[in-house]
């Protein structure tokens, strides 16, 4: 069987991986446009459980990775400079671009190479493959050449992913005002000594600081202004930072003929909730599983990967929608007390009720803070 995929982000080159272990017999081509170590953005962080889900069937990459991580138990959310801590909820982080040369590690040492500086094109005759794999993020490619049914909706917060060497505690969501209006940054250290910076705005606010007319230096410029408090006199680092808005991805259908969507590609879930990664490899999982099951059956493979997975990946779309939404209205949140906005925040995906809440973060609720 010949398979081609597309994109060597994390659902690529972890798809590319599981086939060669679980299909041996198979041939994988694995393609993607930029060349090996640029990419987009700082670090990634994971909820909760990090890497767990890799445990049981790759313990080889689980303990390659992790030991690589950031982990922190707790949040911190700062309004209007008051901190409030909300104990029990952890994450974990690594830098992206660490994570990827990880991954790729892994599939070199398998036997594949993946083909960088090959930009599919929309028009590209793929046929003379079995299978063809679009994990070519949420601008896919591979999306153009057949009716998946996609809609893509821009969420109307702009963003911009920055670092710095300010190495931070917690993941830390600090929200400040100015003469321009609300900015939020989502911020954590991905390694020992660099953290992630991402700075999100509302629309309103977006037009009233002037980005629209300023270069990233001048962008960057006016995030350290903004969260000097939260920097403590560290800069900001800028790597293709461009304000972006996130675009929600959704597909009718994840499969059109012998083609099927994994990862971003397939949909996008708010970066708020920390779990796009993680989805795009459990994509991977579920996509190699369906296709050992079910032999040179292609289509049904196919209809059995997205039959099985669907289910789980909409469940945590609507927490991510939801939080997305929260973000969409935060200026609006950020009339409440700082202890009061905590709350809202941390119940904002619908995942976390005050029973659970009271469970595993008991400083929190009590009121408590260390
Ligand atoms: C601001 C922001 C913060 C985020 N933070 C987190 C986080 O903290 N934790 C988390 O888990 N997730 C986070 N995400 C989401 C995460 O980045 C994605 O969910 C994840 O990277 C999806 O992996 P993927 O392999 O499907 O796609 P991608 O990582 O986008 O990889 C797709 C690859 O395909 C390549 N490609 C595209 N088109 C073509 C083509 N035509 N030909 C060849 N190659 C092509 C691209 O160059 C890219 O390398 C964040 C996203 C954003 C925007």
């Amino acid at each position: 069987m010949r398979l081609l995929i597309v994109g060597a982000g994390p659902a690529g080159l972890y798809l590319a991986y599981l086939v060669r272990r679980q299909l041996p017999a198979w041939e994988v081509r694995i393609v993607e446009q930029n060349p090996p170590d640029s990419t987009f953005g700082f670090g990634v962080v994971f909820s909760e459980r990090a890497l767990e889900f890799l445990r049981a069937d790759d313990a080889e990459t689980y303990e390659r990775i992790t030991p690589q991580m950031e982990a922190w138990t707790d949040i911190s959310v700062v309004l209007r400079g008051a901190p409030v801590v909300i104990d029990g909820i952890g994450f974990s982080a690594i830098g992206r671009l660490k994570f990827l040369q990880l991954l790729r590690g892994r599939l070199e040492v398998a036997g594949v190479f993946p083909e960088y500086g090959f930009a599919l094109r929309e028009r590209e005759n793929l046929g003379e493959f079995d299978l063809v794999v679009g994990a070519d993020g949420a601008n896919s490619a591979i999306r153009k050449t057949a009716d998946f049914g996609t809609t893509v909706t821009p969420l109307s917060n702009r963003f911009a992913w920055f670092g710095t060497t300010k190495v931070f505690d917690t993941l830390t969501q600090t929200f400040v005002q100015n003469e321009a209006g609300f900015f939020n940054a989502h911020h954590y250290r991905h390694a020992p000594s660099m953290s992630t910076f991402v700075l999100e705005c509302d629309a309103p606010t977006w037009m009233r600081a002037g980005f629209e007319h300023m270069d990233e230096a001048a962008t960057l410029a006016y995030g350290e202004k903004v969260f000097v408090d939260a920097l403590q006199g560290h800069k900001l680092v800028s790597n293709n930072s461009v304000w972006r808005n996130f675009p929600k991805v959704r597909n009718r259908r994840w499969v059109a003929g012998n083609k099927v969507l994994i990862g971003d590609a397939q949909r996008t879930a708010h970066f708020s909730i920390g779990s796009g990664t993680r989805l795009a490899m459990e994509d991977a999982i579920a996509l190699v599983n369906a296709l050992s099951r079910h032999g040179k059956d292609i289509p049904e493979a196919l209809a059995a990967f997205e039959a099985a997975r669907r289910p789980i990946v909409d469940k945590l779309l609507a927490a991510a929608d939801a939080s997305g939404e929260w973000y969409e209205r935060f200026p609006a949140h950020m009339r409440l007390a700082p202890r009061d906005f905590a709350w809202s925040y941390i119940q904002r995906s619908g995942r976390i009720d005050p029973k659970k809440l009271r469970r595993i973060a008991p400083r929190f609720v009590s009121g408590k803070q260390s």
